[in-house]
């Protein structure tokens, strides 16, 4: 069988220690296939969504700040490791939802996440690496990292 060819791998991380490990991985991945394009994205939840109706004031400038503060985080973990701003991103939304539509929308045909070694064979996979493997219309590489974030490699 032929093997398969990576044009365009996603990884989604939670800006948690086991990031970089993740991250390591997809770029492992992408050298091996002639250097596929790699990008990066971290979801943010929407305020509106958790207090939705609760607080009455706007929640826009701390979304923003929230939302920036993120965008430094994702940078601290990707700049090392060569990927260019202009493929780091945040977005707000549910994870799944919005990774699934950023591989839809940018012929990604690998997405790298990672999943939390917890007892149970239930807890193999962490909820939003459950929930980005249902629906993915391309392959998705869960790689295994420690039960509180620390890499077992
Ligand atoms: P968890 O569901 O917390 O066990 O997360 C497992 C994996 O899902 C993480 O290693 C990331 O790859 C991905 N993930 C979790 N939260 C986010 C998020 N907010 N944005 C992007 N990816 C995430």
């Amino acid at each position: 069988m032929q093997e398969q060819h990576y044009n365009h791998v996603l990884v989604a991380v939670d800006l948690t220690r086991d990031s970089g490990l993740v991250l390591q991985r997809a770029i492992n991945i992408a050298r091996r296939n002639q250097d596929a394009r790699v990008s990066i994205i971290h979801t943010l939840e929407p305020l509106g969504f958790a207090y939705g109706g609760d607080i009455p004031m706007d929640l826009t400038s701390i979304q923003d700040q929230l939302d920036s503060h993120a965008r430094e985080r994702l940078a601290e973990v990707a700049d090392p490791y060569g990927i260019p701003r202009e493929d780091q991103h945040v977005v707000v939304g549910m994870p799944d939802a919005e990774i699934h539509r950023f591989a839809g929308e940018h012929g990604v045909d690998l997405i790298v996440v990672g999943s939390h070694g917890r007892t149970g064979f239930a807890l193999l996979l962490g909820s939003t690496s459950t929930g980005v493997l249902h629906g993915a219309k391309c392959d998705v590489l869960a790689v295994r990292v420690g039960a509180d974030g620390e890499a077992t490699e």
